[in-house]
């Protein structure tokens, strides 16, 4: 689904908390409709709600009733096999068939099942029990937190490709030097499957902060700082000034022939219309 000679233009949204309900986010994933994204990807939780009543109820909706080519994720380091299999069955039955297959991170408080150990466990599991599934992967362009460093991570990336991976997905990424030179230490790995290149607008001061505190391994450019100090009390202009860096951000990838853009939209329908906007041109060709 996700491996194109142009490049492609797709989004991540996340459901809501199940206590807050679905109306918001249905509205948005209406209003993103005609922008016809190449997929939809939907987050799943990891240890906190359910995933069939979150994010396959989503996926399906995304499926069925607007017609968008979907990926559920699925983080499995606190599911047994049993869970696993259930939830891919709840996905076969709404027509979804493709996941992002994913470990999850480990919270300290909160003890692992043993079944997945890392993501390649869980598609080695999926290759098996539902061989008609397209298998999506995560990647850390600037290095995972836990890894001690990029050799080994880009060394388990490889394993991780190798046991089905048909394309990968970035964390997100400021700094567009490091993904090229994360995509070539990827070719010179023998990792061949199309990268696509996650992207997150900042639209406000509260999503810079927190983003500063989880993505300590994320480099901020100096150009990105600025706009964060300049204007930390000028919602108006950081908004702008966050869509212009992002769109910025997406010209000079696709002119460096990235396989696509993943839109991290933050359920923004407005955000993610107003990048459509601009960079149309490059993805309808
Ligand atoms: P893995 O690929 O298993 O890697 C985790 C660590 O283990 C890495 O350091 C890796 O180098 C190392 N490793 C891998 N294999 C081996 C091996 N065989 N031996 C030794 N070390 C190994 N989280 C959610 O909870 N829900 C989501 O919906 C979600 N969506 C995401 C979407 C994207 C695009 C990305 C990039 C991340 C997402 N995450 C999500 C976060 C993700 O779950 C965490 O980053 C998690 O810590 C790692 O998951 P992974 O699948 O990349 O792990």
């Amino acid at each position: 689904m996700v491996n194109r000679q142009t490049p492609s233009l797709s989004f991540e949204v996340f459901p809501p908390n199940p206590a807050v309900g679905n109306e918001k986010i249905l509205q948005a994933l209406k209003e993103m409709q005609d922008i016809a994204p190449h997929f939809i990807s939907v987050t799943a939780s990891n240890n906190k709600f359910n995933i069939e009543e979150t994010t396959v109820r989503l996926a399906d909706f995304i499926y069925n009733d607007l017609k968008i080519p979907t990926i559920a994720h699925l983080p499995a380091v606190y599911l047994t096999k049993d869970r696993v299999s259930h939830t891919l069955q709840a996905l076969d039955r709404v027509g979804v068939h493709s996941v992002l297959a994913l470990r999850g991170d480990i919270f300290p408080d909160v003890a692992p099942k043993d079944d997945f150990r890392y993501a390649t466990d869980l598609i080695a599991y999926i290759k098996e029990e539902a061989p008609h599934f397209d298998i999506i992967g995560a990647c850390y362009p600037e290095g995972h937190p836990d890894s001690p460093n990029q050799i080994s991570d880009i060394q388990n990336l490889k394993k991780k490709v190798d046991a089905g991976c048909s394309s990968l997905v970035t964390q997100l990424f400021f700094d567009n030097e490091r993904f090229y030179d994360f995509q070539d230490k990827c070719t010179l790995a023998g990792i061949e499957v199309p990268i696509h290149a996650g992207i997150m607008p900042i639209l406000n001061r509260n999503q810079a902060l927190r983003l500063l505190k989880t993505c300590e391994n994320i480099k901020l450019p100096r150009k990105f700082r600025a706009i964060l100090d300049k204007y930390e009390h000028d919602p108006e202009s950081l908004r702008a000034a966050g869509l212009a860096y992002a769109i910025d951000q997406i010209v000079d990838l696709v002119t460096h022939d990235a396989a696509g853009i993943h839109l991290y939209t933050m359920n923004n329908s407005a955000t993610a219309r107003h990048i459509y906007q601009a960079t149309h041109t490059f993805f309808d060709k």
